[in-house]
């Protein structure tokens, strides 16, 4: 159906048509990248020259780009007391994460539930790095003198971009290191890993126009070594990921990560221009509130809470009007569970239970925005305390 709107793209966006050519041309392909023979060697050179693409948009080495089935295992992987930095051989002895991040971070990876411990954020969804400071402190004073860190970039249901380059300031001083899952900031920010100055930094292919099933975590140094990889066995992507590529989806994934790093400014400014006319059609009517609005955003994600609203009830009636939107993070879909992201923002939870979130891409119209806005309108007319709506 052409008319249907879709307006979640945090979820997963739609393949870009780079990503899909690259994709069918992998698919022709027979050889297992490990072979040495010329089938072997044409599937190797698709992997290694998206390995290449991958680094040079976030401005990595490709050498410590490691390929993963997306940005969950992404994140496992670098959640490990296992990381070694230098010459260190100690594990990493506590797990600090804020408290929004997804949940393949808060799930804490290979850390044991007692040693993981979280750190707050303020109204507007953006982390205090004072508290990040103060539970540094305490587990030096509980004996871990190794911690690692996990911020994200940007927040998947608020878009509130994140202080990481302070935070890697903060935790460096203190002796630890800090990964970054920058799954929902990669192709809607500029993302440098070494602006940033994160020590490993998550990505997923589906967020950014790849494929599903697809993405990376990469390594700021040649110096930091995970010593014990989740998956084991044959010696692919340096050992750290074992088993044989999905080349497709790798291919896929490096055609992504060029486009993105090719069109940035310009779909960036298209998706300002989309969210400020978005903005300006929900304050025209009463009792929205916009969660964030203080701070820095991506330019895609627009998360909106109103009193008198479920949020579960209005994606339906939305949906039955052919617009797709989410209420808060989409990842459990099907699960209808309060948001940790907006109660760690202490929004009172009859707000929270309305909140919808619309994220869009760069095929995102004007008319796209205005559909969804119509939509949203009748959706407040048919409640039964009607709220006020400006002409
Ligand atoms: N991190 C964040 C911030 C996300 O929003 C998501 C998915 O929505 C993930 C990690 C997981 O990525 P993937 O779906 O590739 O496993």
């Amino acid at each position: 159906m052409t008319d249907r709107i879709y307006l979640d793209w945090n979820a997963t966006a739609p393949l870009r048509e780079e990503a899909r050519a690259a994709m069918l041309a992998a698919l022709e392909l027979s050889g297992n990248a490990s072979s040495v023979h010329s089938h072997g060697r044409e599937a190797r050179a698709l992997i290694e020259s998206a390995r290449e693409q991958v680094a040079s948009a976030l401005g990595a080495r490709a050498q410590n780009v490691v390929f993963t089935s997306g940005g969950t295992e992404a994140n496992n992987l670098a959640l490990t007391p296992a990381l070694q930095a230098g010459t260190e051989r100690q594990p990493r002895d506590i797990l600090l994460v804020s408290e929004i991040e997804h949940a393949s971070v808060r799930s804490g990876g290979c850390f044991p539930a007692d040693r993981v411990r979280t750190f707050g954020v303020d109204a507007d969804g953006v982390v205090r790095l004072d508290d990040l400071e103060v539970a540094l402190c305490g587990a030096r004073a509980d004996g871990f003198g190794r911690p690692l860190v996990s911020l994200m970039a940007a927040n998947n249901e608020t878009g509130v971009v994140q202080p990481v380059r302070e935070a890697a300031t903060i935790v460096h001083a203190a002796g630890g290191l800090l990964h970054v899952d920058a799954v929902q900031a990669f192709g809607r920010m500029p993302l440098s890993i070494s602006d940033i100055a994160a020590d490993l930094v998550t990505v997923s292919a589906h967020k950014i126009g790849g494929p599903q099933g697809a993405g990376a975590l990469v390594v700021a140094s040649d110096s930091l070594h995970i010593a014990a990889p989740l998956l084991t066995g044959g010696g692919q992507e340096r050992g750290l990921r074992a088993g044989t590529e999905n080349v497709a989806a790798i291919a896929g994934f490096g055609a992504a990560a060029a486009a993105v790093q090719a069109r940035l400014a310009e779909e960036c400014s298209h998706l300002l221009g989309l969210r400020e006319r978005l903005e300006a059609g929900l304050r025209s009517t009463s009792g929205a509130v916009i969660c964030g609005i203080k701070a820095q955003r991506v330019p895609n994600t627009v998360l909106f809470a109103h009193t008198g609203i479920k949020a579960e009830t209005a994606l339906i009636a939305l949906d039955l009007d052919s617009v797709a939107v989410s209420s808060g993070s989409a990842c459990s879909s099907g699960k209808v569970a309060p948001s940790h992201v907006l109660a760690a923002m202490g929004v009172a939870p009859e707000l929270a239970r309305g909140a919808i979130r619309v994220s869009f891409g760069y095929a995102t119209t004007e008319s796209d925005i205005d559909r969804f806005l119509r939509a949203w309108r009748k959706r407040l007319e048919s409640l039964p305390t009607r709220h006020g709506i400006a002409a």
